[in-house]
């Protein structure tokens, strides 16, 4: 009986252990904060069931990094014990051992750090998986425009995470530097090295505390001003001391899985919570550690995610203490029945804990879908300018370089600075001043760029100093080496801040650079030498007139000639008495025959006059009208003929670029490796692949600056592709050379800065100021038209061209309807004279008519019978063929 009691009372006390669901948490030995954080994490999720029907118990066990056997013996007992579920930080030396028990025995095992053998059936990994983690990355890379940058990583683990970073070089992109971190936590050898190679852009993946070592002597080297920008991607960077950085000016950018905002759960209490626990466990001197949200680890709200999955997991599948739940050992062959269904169902289950969104891969486990907050360091501290999700991937709500978050205090962010600017000996945007005495510092340079800005200096209050590019490069980007070199190069590196000069923006540099908006505007063309004058030709006094003149000129004096011979013979004026002492002449004559009439207009055309003069009212009038268009006709041949024989006739051998390209005598070239070569080089329209070729062909005649090809095109047969305002400069003071052609493209030139600078918006607006002023078109009146030996080729060559139809159509015109309205007198006076015949003769007046137009048709017969009859062969000695002489 009494065994009996005994018996039940430990069934009874049996029973009451089994209002417990055991959940069991393996850390390593030092690793107090996970362990603390697990059992705060059983404690929250009682104090929120307090009506179920079972509470969580922790169980914990301490394991050692390397021995996996005291692992395993530690896992065997807890299961003995009966257990819901495993929740590890284990080492990567342990945790395949611990992997592969829990899958042999169906315990759920809810990981909370990556490990790159992640793939077990009993395994749900609340860690963020690399390969989708890294896509965040790429995204921030991208956003953030870099187009070089340098991974700093710190071990094989970190190789696979930042595999898809790597996925971003390609040979025409994406420039990217590898560099593994010194385990011995010296980093300023190989930071070092990239300050120098002029790397300004710079993700580093490593652990928290060879991250805070690596930032720091980043510091100590100088690479954490606002030059230099920074992608962190340990998601515990936002626990760091990071208030050293604060005011470098450096992007510190960095995510975090945290997001107070996803969740309900108090993060403070939390916070405050692990904070008395840790004092309970005698960490007093690190009190502080938990005091704010921002010190919570990723893998401290991991593990509190994980437990909480765990229980809602538990509560919906209605897992029982008393059912569900007993001993397992490790010598046999059992598993937990439960334990499978357990596993899928979290495999399959969405939760928002306090590392927002959790949703795994239902085949493997590992967690795929999450969000991020973007973190950015800023004066104030870390502020949040973002968001990432798997699914919408990148969103930044703050405009980069835009003064909102306090990044950029001030308004003019140039204000006091002090800036080294290069500048190129190009004239007139550069050039030494022409004295005898010493200068030094900024005073040795005039020019265009050097008072452009002293302009803006003055708008914006900045100090600046010159230097200057020896080799007078712009330039010109290394596809092989991917480096720039001349001023953009420099620019590029960091060693200047600002460069002015002919620079132009272009696609490819603005990839690498940023340009302010363009203070100039231009395009290629052709610098050549002027005009040969051609000598005079033999036939220059056809010149003064065009071919249609001329040959009109012919066609009016036939037809005027014509109508003198027809008006002639019809008007009654024109027959005259050859005998004026005859009274009643038997005969009459008529001056205008054919070759009379061809005679008295060549005559008035050239100015000499006949003695053949027009009587009738018509004849007279087209006479007068013949005077006035030869009048016009040869005092307009006159003038120009005296501007043709005064004036050099030019030859240009060429008048655009395909005539150029066409022939093969004139040599032509370009400033080697600038914006004009690059040009050619890349466009495939009209003829620039040819004389791309013929550049790349003869490299003898590109040069290094543009003196070189204004000298060229000075002193031989060769033309000299430059840009317009540049020619525009060298025309006026040069005064052989001159501008074939158009422009063949339109450009700009800007002033250069590093990418992303936030000064470009202020010399941006400062630049369009000095535009609607006047105060650019006074600058450039200033270098082009008045100094520096302008204004010495002001005489424009006059030029003769033929007069054409345009010019004296009209007097053609005159004379056409002059000579229409004599035909119409000549009919008029026909008509009376032919009316008044017949009258007294008493004679039907069509038959007049008829008579006298038969007798007009007789057009050899130049005497006329007074009396004739029907037929004039009647009248007979009358002579047939007289003429004037
Ligand atoms: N402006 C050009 C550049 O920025 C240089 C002169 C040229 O190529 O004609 O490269």
């Amino acid at each position: 009986m009494a065994v009996l009691v005994i018996i039940t009372l430990l069934s009874l006390l049996s029973l009451g252990f089994s209002s417990q669901l055991r959940i069991g948490g393996m850390f390593e030995e030092d690793d107090i904060n996970n362990k603390l954080a697990f059992i705060l994490a059983t404690q929250l999720v009682n104090e929120k069931n307090v009506n179920s029907e079972y509470n969580l118990a922790p169980v914990t066990v301490r394991t050692s990094r390397f021995n996996t056997l005291q692992v395993s013996q530690l896992l065997c007992s807890m299961f003995q014990d009966g257990i819901v579920g495993i929740i590890g930080s284990t080492s990567p030396y342990t945790s395949t051992h611990v992997k592969s028990i829990c899958d042999v025995k169906d315990i759920p095992l809810l990981q909370t750090q990556w490990d790159i053998l992640n793939k077990n059936d009993s395994l749900v990994n609340l860690y963020p998986h690399p390969t989708e983690l890294i896509r965040c990355f790429v995204d921030l890379v991208k956003a953030w425009g870099w187009k070089s940058f340098t991974i700093l990583y710190e071990n094989d683990d970190s190789l696979y995470r930042i595999t898809g970073l790597l996925k971003m070089y390609d040979t025409t992109g994406y420039t990217i530097t590898l560099r593994q971190l010194q385990p011995d936590g010296n980093q300023r050898k190989i930071l070092l090295e990239m300050k120098h190679l002029g790397e300004k852009h710079y993700v580093i993946d490593c652990s928290l505390p060879l991250l805070e070592e690596v930032l720091k002597q980043a510091q100590q080297i100088g690479i954490m001003t606002e030059k230099y920008n920074y992608i962190i991607m340990n998601l515990d960077m936002a626990t760091l001391e990071l208030s050293p950085y604060q005011y470098g000016g450096s992007n510190i950018t960095g995510v975090r899985l945290i997001n107070p905002e996803n969740t309900n759960i108090n993060l403070i209490d939390i916070a405050e919570r692990l904070q008395k626990l840790r004092i309970k466990n005698g960490f007093e001197r690190e009190a502080f550690e938990y005091l704010a949200v921002w010190k919570l680890k990723t893998q401290t709200a991991l593990i509190i995610d994980a437990v909480h999955l765990l229980h809602e997991t538990l509560k919906e599948l209605r897992v029982s203490p008393k059912l569900d739940l007993g001993p397992l050992y490790c010598n046999n062959t059992d598993s937990w029945e439960k334990g499978s269904s357990i596993i899928n169902y979290m495999k399959a289950k969405t939760l928002k804990g306090i590392t927002g969104t959790i949703k795994f891969d239902t085949e493997t486990g590992v967690r795929r879908e999450f969000d991020l907050a973007v973190v950015e360091l800023s004066v104030g501290g870390l502020i949040k300018v973002g968001t990432w999700s798997s699914k919408e991937g990148l969103n930044i709500t703050r405009v980069y370089s835009k003064d909102e978050n306090n990044k950029y205090s001030d308004e003019n962010p140039l204000q006091n600075k002090m800036f080294k600017i290069i500048t190129a000996l190009t004239p007139p945007y550069g050039m030494l001043k022409d004295v005898t005495t010493a200068l030094s510092g900024n005073d040795q340079y005039e020019g265009y760029g050097i008072d452009l800005i002293e302009e803006l200096s003055q708008m914006l209050n900045f100090n600046y100093t010159f230097v200057i590019q020896e080799d007078g490069s712009n330039g010109n980007y290394n596809k092989r080496t991917k480096k720039w070199d001349g001023m953009i190069g420099e620019v590029v590196a960091g060693r200047v801040d600002f460069a002015i000069a002919d620079l132009t923006i272009s696609s490819e540099r603005e990839q690498f650079v940023d340009f302010t908006m363009p203070f100039m505007n231009l395009g290629i063309s052709i610098l050549y030498r002027k005009p040969e004058p051609v000598p005079p030709s033999l036939f220059t006094f056809a010149s003064p007139f065009s071919v249609e003149v001329w040959i009109l000129l012919a066609v009016a004096y036939f037809l005027v000639s014509l109508s003198f011979f027809i008006m002639g013979r019809l008007c009654p004026s024109e027959w005259t008495n050859p005998y004026p002492c005859v009274e009643e002449p038997q005969f009459l004559i008529n001056q205008y025959s054919f070759r009379n009439s061809l005679w008295f207009t060549i005559g008035s055309l050239m100015q000499q006059g006949t003695e053949i003069a027009p009587l009738g009212i018509s004849t007279r009038m087209a006479a007068g009208v013949w005077w006035f268009f030869t009048l016009i006709l040869v005092s307009s041949y006159t003038a120009n003929l005296a501007a043709f024989l005064t004036i050099e006739e030019l030859v240009t051998p060429f008048n655009d670029v395909e005539e150029l390209v066409a022939q093969p005598e004139i040599k032509y070239g370009a400033k080697a490796k600038g914006a004009t070569y690059k040009f050619f080089q890349d466009s495939n329209y009209s003829v620039y692949p040819e004389i791309r070729d013929y550049m790349n062909n003869n490299p003898e005649y590109m040069t290094s600056v543009n003196e070189k090809g204004i000298e060229l095109a000075e002193r031989e047969n060769y033309a000299f592709f430059m840009e317009s305002t540049t020619i525009e400069y060298v025309i006026e003071r040069h005064c052989n050379l001159t501008q074939v052609g158009g422009a063949l493209d339109e450009k700009g030139y800007g002033i250069a800065m590093q990418k992303d600078s936030k000064y470009r918006h202020a010399l941006t607006e400062a630049i369009l100021q000095l535009q609607e002023s006047g105060k650019l078109e006074d600058l450039k009146r200033r270098w082009w038209k008045e100094k520096r030996g302008a204004g010495t080729c002001e005489k424009r060559q006059p030029v003769a061209t033929p007069l054409d139809l345009q010019n004296l159509g009209g007097v053609f015109f005159v004379m056409g309807v002059g000579t229409l309205f004599g035909f119409i007198g000549t009919f008029i006076e026909v008509g009376v004279h032919t009316y008044r015949t017949s009258h007294k003769k008493r004679l039907p007046f069509k038959k007049e008519v008829r008579k006298e137009m038969k007798f007009f048709l007789k057009f050899k017969e130049m005497a006329k019978d007074v009396h004739r009859q029907e037929d004039t062969s009647t009248f007979g000695d009358v002579p047939k063929n007289l003429e004037k002489k």
